[in-house]
C-alpha cells in the first residue's frame, strides 16, 4: 500500500494521460466483442464531440490541479479534515476511507445536485443527451460542469482531509470506473447484479442514462454503489427496456454537435415528462 500511495503521490501527467487514453481503448476494443447494444451509429463519428469534451475536462482539471495540490497540503500541516480526526488505523483502511468519501463528496452530492437544481441540470444535460452511450461517453461533460465537479472535490478534500496522494488515486479510479459503467459491454446479468452490491455496475448506470424519469434521477454513484443503496437512490431496470437520451432534448443531431452541445445549459429550462404522462399519452 506505502508503494501505491508513493507513486500517486508523484503520478507524472503522462501516467495520468495513459490511463486515460488506455482505458477507452480497452472498453472500446471490448465493445467490439461484446457490445450490449447492437447500435448502428458510426462509432468514429460519434465519439468526436465526446473527446472533445473530454478533453475540456482534462484540461479544467489540469489547470486547477494546483488548488487540489494546496489544499491537500494545508490540511496535511494542520492535521485538519475527517479522517484525519478519527482514531490511528491501518493505511490501507485509511486509504479505502478516504477514497470512499471522496467518492461521495465529489462525485455522488455533485451529481445528485445537478439532478435536483434546475440551473445545474441544464448544464449536466450534456451528459445525458448521448443516444449511444459508450466508453467515450465517460468525460462527456460540458466546461462548466468540470467546473462544478472539480469545486465539490475540492471541498471534499478540505473536508476529508484527505492527502494528495489520495486524491491522484481515486482520480485514476474513477476515471478507469466511468469508462467502464458505460462501455457498451454486456456482462453475465447475475455478475453485474453481484458487482451492483458494492460498486456501480454498467447496468446500474445505464439505468440512470434512460431517456425519462423516474430512472434518469436514479443511480448516482460513480464507484461505489452504497452511496444510492444509502441514500434511496437506487433504482433497475432491465438492460433490454434501456432507451438512452433525455426526454426534453429528442434532436440526435443537435446532441452531437459540438456547438450545439456548449449551447445546451443556455436553453430555457423544459420540463421533464414521467413515465406516467408517457403512459398516458
Ligand atoms: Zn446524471
Amino acid at each position: 500500500m506505502e508503494a501505491i500511495i508513493d507513486y500517486f503521490e508523484t503520478i507524472p501527467s503522462l501516467h495520468r494521460s495513459l490511463i486515460l487514453v488506455g482505458g477507452i481503448t480497452l472498453f472500446w476494443l471490448l465493445e467490439g466483442i461484446l457490445p450490449l447494444f447492437k447500435f448502428t451509429y458510426k462509432k468514429w463519428t460519434h465519439a468526436i464531440p465526446n473527446m472533445f469534451f473530454t478533453l475540456t475536462t482534462v484540461i479544467i482539471n489540469f489547470g486547477l490541479a494546483f488548488l487540489l495540490l494546496k489544499t491537500a497540503d494545508w490540511v496535511k500541516i494542520n492535521d485538519f479534515g475527517i479522517i484525519n480526526w478519527l482514531p490511528e488505523m491501518s493505511l490501507w483502511l485509511y486509504a479505502l476511507l478516504g477514497v470512499m468519501l471522496l467518492d461521495f463528496v465529489g462525485a455522488y452530492l455533485p451529481h445528485y445536485v445537478e439532478h435536483r437544481v434546475k440551473l445545474l441540470w441544464r448544464v449536466h444535460l450534456v451528459h445525458h443527451t448521448d443516444h449511444n452511450v459508450d466508453t467515450t461517453t465517460a468525460n462527456r461533460h460540458h466546461p462548466l460542469e468540470s467546473v462544478i465537479r472539480f469545486t465539490f472535490t475540492l471541498f471534499g478534500v478540505f473536508i476529508i482531509g484527505t492527502p494528495i496522494a489520495l486524491v491522484f488515486l481515486y482520480q485514476s479510479m474513477s476515471l478507469v470506473a466511468t469508462q467502464f459503467t458505460h462501455a457498451n459491454i454486456k456482462m453475465p446479468k447475475k455478475l453485474d447484479k453481484l458487482m451492483s452490491y458494492v460498486l456501480v455496475s454498467p447496468d446500474m448506470h445505464k439505468v440512470h442514462h434512460h431517456y425519462v424519469l423516474p430512472y434518469t434521477d436514479s443511480n448516482y454513484g460513480n464507484i461505489f454503489s452504497i452511496w444510492d443503496r444509502l441514500f434511496g437512490t437506487f433504482m433497475v431496470l432491465d438492460r433490454e427496456k434501456i432507451i438512452y437520451g433525455v426526454d426534453t432534448f429528442p434532436d440526435e443531431i443537435a446532441n452531437g454537435n459540438i456547438k450545439a452541445l456548449l449551447k445546451q445549459p443556455f436553453h430555457k429550462y423544459r420540463k421533464p415528462t414521467t413515465i406516467d404522462d408517457v403512459k398516458s399519452t
